[in-house]
């Protein structure tokens, strides 16, 4: 049976019963109250009063029974209103969100339920029109996804069917050809793996490995790592801090992985003669790691954005150069970390700073697992 005639049967079946209930309460009680009245009759009019008494009670139980089926029609007709309105209601609730689900399968995530009322109905049309959005969120950010991974691979793609066509029609020789070649092999080489790095971050799927770590040895690991290119490029890289003191008890590897994007974009944005310093301040609860560089900085209407994939502020001077997913993989590395990412800038150079969750006992250099 359809939900509406199973409601409203429901409904009226219960309303007949509460008023079946009403008649036989009614029945039962009326006589004895009525007949403390008479009693009282009975004494005032002395012995012709007991006369009158069957009379008496006769004539109430008429009235009581009369008056019950006339009561009856009326009565039956409101219950069977209130039991079609009432379900109607409940069934309405139910197909829109029937065919609000239907609409968001299809792929329609602009759809939205009304939200009238304050009841559990209301509630859950919220709760729908909240999960609808999100869906669209979602849906949206894949869209832009594929259209930024295609635009980013053009751009080899293009430069690779130049060389080649260069070379079949004889106007570069191979040895020229293969170091460009070998640079955008490296370039979406670079890009699969980021993406899938992106991917694994945000989707929970890089497991964590955190033991206790000081911040002198992320910044010398870093140093290890960047310090030629820094030189290369004529770029000073320094640390300061008591960093031998701010343990930190995270995946090291991965922190690693952070400060070295924050590294690289830093190098790439700073001009020869520039300075980047990595500082460490301690806190209660987290270890602060700063990155500062005197590059070029980055307008404050793009600060907000400068975490999302893809998103770079100057497109066409950066493209090839970074995948640009670099901040996006630290703000996840950091987050599934228990930390925080953050950055100010001016035309003066950037900051960044990431927080991890700080080891509360003093670690000494020594301790430290290797
Ligand atoms: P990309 O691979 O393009 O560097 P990122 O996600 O690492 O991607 O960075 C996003 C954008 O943020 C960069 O394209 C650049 O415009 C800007 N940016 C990041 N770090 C700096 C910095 N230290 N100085 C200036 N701009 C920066």
């Amino acid at each position: 049976m359809k939900l509406f005639p199973r409601l409203f049967l429901g409904h009226l079946l219960v309303i007949l019963i509460a008023l079946a209930a009403l008649f036989l309460i009614a029945e039962l009680t009326a006589p004895r109250f009525y007949r403390h009245h008479v009693e009282q009759m009975v004494t005032l009019l002395g012995p012709e009063g007991s006369a009158l008494r069957p009379d008496l009670e006769r004539g109430m139980r008429g009235t009581l029974n009369n008056a019950l089926i006339a009561a009856l029609p009326f009565a039956v007709l409101m219950a069977a209103l209130t039991a079609f309105l009432t379900s109607r209601r409940i069934v309405r609730s139910v197909q829109l969100l029937s065919a609000g689900s239907q609409a968001l399968a299809a792929g329609q995530y602009s759809r939205r339920l009304p939200e009238t009322g304050r009841d559990e109905l209301t509630e859950l049309a919220h709760n729908f029109n909240v999960m609808a959005a999100s869906l669209g969120r979602v849906e949206q950010d894949r869209i832009t996804l594929i259209g930024n991974v295609g635009h980013e691979l053009r751009t080899p793609l293009a430069a690779l069917r130049g060389y080649t066509e260069a070379l079949t029609d004889g106007v570069m020789r191979p040895e020229q050809v293969a170091p460009a070649v070998q640079r955008e092999v490296h370039v979406m080489e670079r890009l699969a793996a980021d993406l899938g790095l992106v991917s694994r971050v945000e989707a929970g799927q890089v497991t964590l490995h955190p033991h206790t770590f000081s911040s002198q040895r992320l910044f010398t690991a870093a140093v290890d790592r960047f310090g030629e290119a820094y030189q290369e490029r004529g770029v000073t890289l320094s640390w300061t801090g008591a960093p031998q003191l701010l343990a930190v008890h995270a995946d090291f590897e991965r922190a690693l992985q952070v400060l070295s994007n924050l590294l690289t974009n830093a190098l790439r944005h700073t001009a020869e003669g520039g300075r980047v310093s990595m500082v460490a301040r301690g806190g209660a609860e987290q270890v602060t790691f700063e990155v500062q560089d005197t590059g070029s900085g980055i307008p404050p209407e793009h600060l907000d954005r400068i975490f999302e994939r893809f998103y770079r502020v100057d497109a066409a001077r950066t493209r090839g150069d970074g995948s640009g997913v670099g901040l996006t993989i630290a703000r996840s590395l950091v987050e599934q970390m228990g930390g925080r990412i953050d950055v100010t800038s001016s035309y003066g150079g950037s900051t960044f700073t990431f927080t991890l969750p700080a080891v509360r006992e003093k670690v000494t250099v020594q301790k430290e697992v290797p």
